[in-house]
């Protein structure tokens, strides 16, 4: 008889009571531990020092709001103020991109110009298949790129090493590399993966580019990795002056006065914190994908990840007593639009 196989543990199980034990588990690190020790990158399994959560953030299954609030609970802000700093550049870069939306359409047009000339070109082609696979030779990268697509995650430090090898090193377009990311990250997010690719590549902070060293990259993976033949100069790959923010439509601050509709998606599973009790709320509607015209997720693994998390969104809303909560695909929502 063949023994049974041990199933691998998910590493992000798709459901909020997960994710606020993994708050919880991580709070007490928060403080000066986490200014400390959160550039190193010990390997997969062994990263108490960092919180794992970005793919819950990322989907609001957690709040930026309840996760600073629980770090706040155990720490004062002088000792928690790098982890404070870390969780408000993601909000930062959410709001930098949405004050300039024709950033991210430029991203989707060069990667697809970027995909056509890998049509064209076998040596590219090849060139970044071995990139993709983990077949470069080059210590550390190839096992990023296998952990990447297996785990659906990488450490911070560990995605400036990579982003940066890809362009100064394999000399390969940077867009690719972050089509890369958006495929397999579970936390796949157009503010913070562009506008770090584009903040590597030198694009995003005029002059600034950052290079991967092997001294640094010993050190904070405790001498795992000391990667030879890294390009020892990043020329920032164009010049660029990003464009200036556009001003935003004021947000709604209140749900309408007559009975509506609540949908939420895999960009926000925590929007229905924001109706006050007794509001019209008449259903909430899930939805667990993107839109066919709009690809979204990006990824395989993201795409069942926030599926999943719909369905536990919509369980907890049923919970919690709300009326007609459905999860719907984003073609049933919008052939809900004729209907209602
Ligand atoms: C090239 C590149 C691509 C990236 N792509 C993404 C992406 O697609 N989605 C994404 O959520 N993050 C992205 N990041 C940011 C960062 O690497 C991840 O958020 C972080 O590694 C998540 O791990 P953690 O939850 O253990 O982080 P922790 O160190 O525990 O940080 C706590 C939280 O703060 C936020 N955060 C931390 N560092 C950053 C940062 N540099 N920028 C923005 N937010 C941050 C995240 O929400 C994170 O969960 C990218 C960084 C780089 C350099």
């Amino acid at each position: 008889m063949r023994a049974r196989e041990n199933p691998q543990p998910i590493l992000f199980p798709p459901e909020r009571s997960e994710a606020l034990a993994r708050l919880a588990a991580f709070v007490p690190n928060a403080g000066r531990r986490y200014a400390a020790e959160r550039n190193r990158d010990p390997g997969p399994g062994l990263r108490d020092n960092v919180s794992m959560l970005s793919p819950y953030i990322r989907h609001r299954v957690l709040t930026e709001h309840e996760v600073l609030a629980s770090v706040m609970r155990q720490h004062s802000p002088q000792a928690a103020e790098k982890f404070i700093q870390e969780v408000f550049w993601r909000t930062y870069w959410k709001g930098w991109l949405q004050m300039r939306p024709q950033v991210w359409q430029a991203f989707l047009e060069e990667r697809d110009a970027d995909r056509e000339r890998l049509e064209r070109s076998s040596d590219l082609r090849a060139a970044v298949a071995c990139a993709e696979d983990g077949r470069t030779g080059i210590d550390g990268f190839d096992d990023w790129a296998r952990e990447l697509v297996q785990m659906g995650y990488l450490h911070n430090h560990t995605r400036m090493w990579f982003a940066s090898i890809w362009i100064f090193t394999l000399r390969l377009p940077w867009s690719l590399g972050a089509d890369f990311f958006l495929r397999h990250l579970l936390d796949a997010d157009p503010a913070s993966n562009t506008l770090g690719w584009r903040w590597v590549a030198g694009i995003q902070t005029p002059g600034k580019t950052y290079l991967a060293r092997p001294d640094n990259i010993e050190q904070y993976t405790g001498t795992r990795y000391r990667p030879k033949g890294l390009a020892s100069r990043a020329q920032p790959i164009r010049n660029e002056t990003p464009p200036p923010p556009a001003p935003l439509q004021p947000a709604a601050t209140r749900p309408p006065d007559r009975p509506f509709i609540l949908l939420m998606h895999g960009d926000d599973f925590s929007a229905h914190e924001l109706i006050p009790p007794g509001a019209g709320i008449r259903a909430a509607l899930v939805t667990a994908g993107g839109h066919p015209d709009h690809p979204w997720p990006f990824g395989q693994c993201a795409t069942r990840f926030v599926a999943s998390l719909a369905a536990d969104t919509a369980d907890r809303l049923n919970r919690d007593g709300s009326p007609n909560v459905h999860v719907l695909d984003a073609l049933q929502a919008d052939s809900l639009r004729w209907h209602c």
